[in-house]
This record gives structure tokens, C-alpha cells and sequence, in this order.
């Protein structure tokens, strides 16, 4: 499983996340809500390197990193346990379907090139985009992009993926085809932690839900508890905000 201790992040004179800690259980999928600001994407960046935090340990499987002292090689091999899904897809523009797949192995998993493509068609097939392993992001749709997103993201068999609001710069008719995917990906009891305003959706796959607020986790429960009892005054005033 995962455990991250009193993780803390500081941008100039703010800490956006103060003292976090979560243990997430193999095959757990968490989601985490909260209002705009709070620190939910710093958060996952956090776990994945992408913002280094200033403090606290995270441990992934037999991987233990403390935030202080962290080197390269640690960060490379945390990046091979947790993998990333972005809201805007990140893909590379100048690479087709298949090549933003199998680059990723071969950056992060060190895959040869022939292996990594064999990896990026079936995790394509998988996806429903085997017909679209030659084209360019350009050519696809925003739901087909962050499939590719998501299939790049699967292709790591990372311990843990992040998802950090995956369906929300979509135009709402891709917004089903996507949820759809990380559905199936839930089922395989993959571990998630998942940024989502997708209430609906939240309720459906979530074992637990985190609420964040100003750098803090105020309360958190499985969906049945947090959203239909919450307890704390920022929970109830978060969730009359998105209904
Ligand atoms: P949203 O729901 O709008 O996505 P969020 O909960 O994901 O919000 P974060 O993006 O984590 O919030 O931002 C938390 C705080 O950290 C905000 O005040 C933001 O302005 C600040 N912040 C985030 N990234 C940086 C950065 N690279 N440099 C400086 N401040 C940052
Ligand atoms: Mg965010």
C-alpha cells in the first residue's frame, strides 16, 4: 500500500498543504474534493515529484522517500510506482497515440523500443483506440487524448495512479467515455487517488472520500458517510456548492 506522513508544501510565503497524511490500502480508490485553492493538485504532484514537497515521507510499497534528503534515482523510482493522469492530457503534440504510450516505458520503465510498442498497441486495444495507434493528438478528440492519457498512465503498471481532474476541461459529450475507462480501471482494483467535481461518479467507485480545505484533510469517509453525513461546516458548505 501507500503512506504518506506529514507531507508539507510551501510556495513562497503560503503552505499549501500542511501536515498531510493519508494511508491508502492496496486496491483502495480514494477520490478527493474540496474548493479551488486548497491544495488537491499540489497534493498529487507532491506524491509523483512533480512539485518536490518540502517535508514529510512518502512510502509506496517497499519504496520509503523522505521529501528532505530524496535523490534522483529515488524520484525516478518513485515515478515507476505512481503514474499521472493530467486535466489537459499532456501529450505530446509531435507523437502519435502510440508513440506518447510507449515513450513513457521507455523513459520511466527502460522498455526497448519494440517492447514498449508491443505494450502501447495492446494497452491501445484496451482502450478502444487500437485504429487510432498512428495519429497525431491533434487528429483525436478531447475524450480520445485523455484516453491516450489514461492508457499511457495504465501502461506503467504503477502501484498508484493520479488522476487530477481528468474529465474537466472536457466538453461534456466526452466526459462519459472517459469516466467509462477509469470505471474499468477501478474494477481491476488498480489503487487511484482521483481529483474529480464528479459527484456522481465519486460515489460510484469511491472506497473513501477525502475532503481538503486550506492545506488540511478536514474530514474524509466512505461516499455514504462524507457526502450524505458530513460533520464538518466546510463539508456541508462545499457540498450545497457542487449539489
Ligand atoms: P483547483 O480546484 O482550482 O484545481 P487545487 O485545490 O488543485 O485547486 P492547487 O492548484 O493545489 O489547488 O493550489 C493550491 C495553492 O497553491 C493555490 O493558492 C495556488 O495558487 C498555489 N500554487 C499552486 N502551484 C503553485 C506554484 N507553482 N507556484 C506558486 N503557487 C502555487
Ligand atoms: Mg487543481
Amino acid at each position: 500500500g501507500i503512506s504518506v506522513s506529514g507531507l508539507t508544501k510551501v510556495f513562497g510565503t503560503t503552505t499549501v498543504l500542511k501536515d498531510i497524511s493519508i494511508d491508502i490500502a492496496p486496491g483502495e480508490r480514494v477520490v478527493v474534493i474540496g474548493p479551488s485553492g486548497t491544495g488537491k493538485s499540489t497534493l498529487l504532484r507532491c506524491l509523483n515529484f512533480l512539485d518536490r514537497p518540502d517535508s514529510g515521507t512518502i512510502r509506496v510499497g517497499d519504496l520509503r522517500i523522505d521529501a528532505k534528503t530524496a535523490s534522483g534515482a529515488d524520484i525516478l523510482a518513485l515515478r515507476r510506482r505512481t503514474s499521472f493522469v493530467f486535466q489537459n492530457y499532456a501529450l505530446f503534440a509531435n507523437k502519435t497515440a502510440r508513440e506518447n504510450i510507449s515513450q513513457a516505458l521507455i523513459t520511466v520503465k527502460s522498455l526497448s523500443r519494440s517492447e514498449a510498442n508491443a505494450r502501447a498497441d495492446a494497452i491501445l486495444r484496451e482502450t478502444g483506440l487500437a485504429d487510432k495507434a498512428d495519429v497525431y493528438p491533434a487528429a483525436l478528440s478531447g475524450g480520445q487524448q485523455q484516453r491516450v492519457g489514461i492508457g499511457r498512465a495504465m501502461a506503467l503498471d504503477a502501484e498508484l495512479m493520479l488522476f487530477d481532474e481528468p474529465t474537466s476541461a472536457l466538453d461534456p459529450e466526452w466526459v462519459g467515455e472517459v469516466l467509462d475507462l477509469m470505471r474499468r480501471v477501478a474494477e481491476e482494483r488498480q489503487t487511484m487517488l482521483i481529483v474529480t467535481h464528479e459527484m456522481q461518479f465519486a460515489r460510484e467507485i469511491a472506497d473513501r472520500i477525502i475532503f481538503m480545505a486550506d492545506g488540511h484533510i478536514v474530514e474524509q469517509g466512505p461516499p455514504a458517510q462524507l457526502l450524505d453525513l458530513p460533520q464538518d461546516d466546510r463539508t456541508k458548505a462545499f457540498l450545497r456548492r457542487v449539489g
